[in-house]
């Protein structure tokens, strides 16, 4: 008997045959990317390619097992949430075991007066905020993937939602974590919303990808659903009055819980080498009581009108708030009939999410625009989320249909971000590193990375969780 039909006997034994897929089919939905192909620019010890088996775990214990089964065998572990990210983080290794978190969904505490619940971390971040709303609280990060997003999958990216200017990201809200170690150690993190007791463990976890534990719990700090919304939209005439508007009103500390701006791109053609005026919309959301929220939208409606934006009727705001999650459940409805809608773009457009400094983003737009001509890219939509530095765009190729598009593409992308590192900021603020920019964490770290990396050696010795994942 090879020691992969032992390895996959025992997992049976401990979790039920139905808990250990082998089935080429039910396997080969293990995707771990949500569109396109998980593509890695540099060699990876434990290649991308197919699973021995994915395994479903339901508790500590048995993920406990199943780590001490893999690492005697030498097998390479890859923890799985729903499989939703786009960096392929959560994308199989050749001969590795997928340990599908999905079914790890117990809500073991929830305290509307400690504003906390104790969750596993396959529940859904909708199911969750349902659940939470029950008792007058909310989830604070609201990501447009929040129907189908797991929690451990929004912890081990630090993802970024709609709500994070009021609420941060989805780091910024947890408390407390257990998370298996590959020797089968159980790190028990409390949940306390400040200590000084040393750097902060749970910091070491989040965003880590699954590269240095598996998440098995997460104390999640909920918010009191506020005692009032009030939602406001504003028309600007191009992307740079409304990023003055924003600026301005960080510059006196006024957050409001949303600030999603975007050029609209529908209404400008794209031209290659520079920037063109595009109008572009601006929605806020400002979460609190009464008289806060009164007074943010009273000085916010102040700025936006004074930097030329025009107000938007308020259904048109309620209406961009109401859909806010549709592209999620387009997605999902698109993969059930097996093409999510950006599958046949991903050749020839990227949607970038950098964290620049507020005073590098006008530089970096020109830059850009000017350096990606000859790779035939236009820097369009560009957008700011939650706060100034946070900003997005597309980069969208004008002859989609040439046979190098794809590679000018890539290509460009790399470009940008390069440029990006030397303006000082970082190439990405929600969606993590994966294997699809895993080649520019030399350049994003510097010798941290090395630091990184010894960290690693000291929680997984034998180098087996999430191998090549993030640059590790
Ligand atoms: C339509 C759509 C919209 C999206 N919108 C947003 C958005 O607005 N904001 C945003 O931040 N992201 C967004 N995303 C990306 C994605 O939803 C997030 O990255 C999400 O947090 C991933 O969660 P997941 O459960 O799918 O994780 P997965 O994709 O399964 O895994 C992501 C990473 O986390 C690791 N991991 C998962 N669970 C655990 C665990 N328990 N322990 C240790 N490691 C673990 C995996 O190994 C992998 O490296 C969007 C995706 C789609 C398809």
């Amino acid at each position: 008997m090879t020691q992969a039909t032992d390895l996959i006997r025992d997992l049976e034994r401990l979790l039920g045959r139905e808990k250990v897929l082998t089935d080429g089919l039910r396997v080969a939905e293990y995707r771990g990317i949500a569109w396109g192909p998980a593509v890695s620019k540099v060699a990876m010890r434990w290649p991308l390619g197919s699973p021995v088996a994915v395994v479903i775990p339901s508790s500590t214990e048995d993920v406990v097992s199943i780590v001490g089964m893999a690492r005697s065998a030498g097998v390479p572990m890859v923890p799985y949430g729903a499989g939703t990210g786009v960096q392929a983080g959560a994308a199989p290794l050749a001969g590795s075991m997928v340990i599908d978190l999905s079914q790890m969904t117990q809500i073991s505490s929830i305290s509307r007066e400690d504003r906390l619940v104790r969750v596993g971390p396959g529940m859904l971040l909708g199911a969750l905020d349902a659940r939470a709303s029950e008792l007058g609280l909310m989830v604070g990060h609201d990501p447009w993937s929040q129907p189908i997003a797991s929690v451990g999958g929004a912890v081990s990216t630090n993802g970024v939602g709609y709500l994070a200017g009021k609420y941060g990201s989805m780091g910024e809200q947890v408390l407390g974590l257990e998370v298996v170690l590959s020797t089968g150690e159980v790190i028990d993190i409390r949940a306390v919303p400040k200590a000084s007791t040393g750097p902060q463990l749970r910091n070491v976890f989040i965003g880590a990808e699954g590269t240095l534990g598996i998440i098995t719990r997460v104390d999640l700090r909920l918010f009191p659903i506020p005692e009032q919304r009030t939602l406001a939209g504003y028309w600007f005439s191009c992307f740079e009055d409304g990023l003055h508007a924003v600026v301005e009103m960080a510059d006196i500390h006024l957050r409001p819980a949303m600030i999603d701006y975007e050029e609209d791109t529908t209404q400008v053609k794209p031209l290659l080498g520079r920037l063109v005026d595009t109008p572009s919309e601006m929605y806020f959301a400002f979460d609190g009581f009464k008289e806060e929220v009164a007074a943010q939208a009273a000085r916010t409606d102040e700025i936006c009108r004074r930097r030329g934006g025009r107000p938007m009727a308020a259904s048109e705001a309620q209406r961009f708030w109401d859909t806010r999650h549709e592209p999620a459940e387009r997605y999902v409805a698109q993969k059930q009939i097996g093409t999510p809608r950006w599958s046949d773009h991903w050749r020839s457009s990227t949607y970038l999410n950098v964290t620049l400094p507020v005073a590098g983003i006008a530089a970096f737009r020109t830059r850009a625009a000017r350096g990606l001509e000859h790779h035939r890219l236009a820097v369009v939509a560009s957008g700011l989320w939650g706060i100034p530095e946070l900003f997005s765009f597309r980069l969208e190729h004008q002859e989609p249909d040439r046979e190098d598009a794809q590679a000018q593409l890539d290509q460009g992308a790399d470009d940008a971000l390069r440029l990006v590192h030397e303006l000082g900021g970082s190439m990405e603020y929600c969606h993590g590193v994966g294997v699809r920019l895993s080649h520019l964490m030399p350049a994003e770290l510097g010798a941290g990375l090395d630091v990184l990396r010894r960290l690693k050696r000291a929680l997984d010795p034998a180098w087996l969780l999430n191998p090549g994942k993030l640059g590790l």
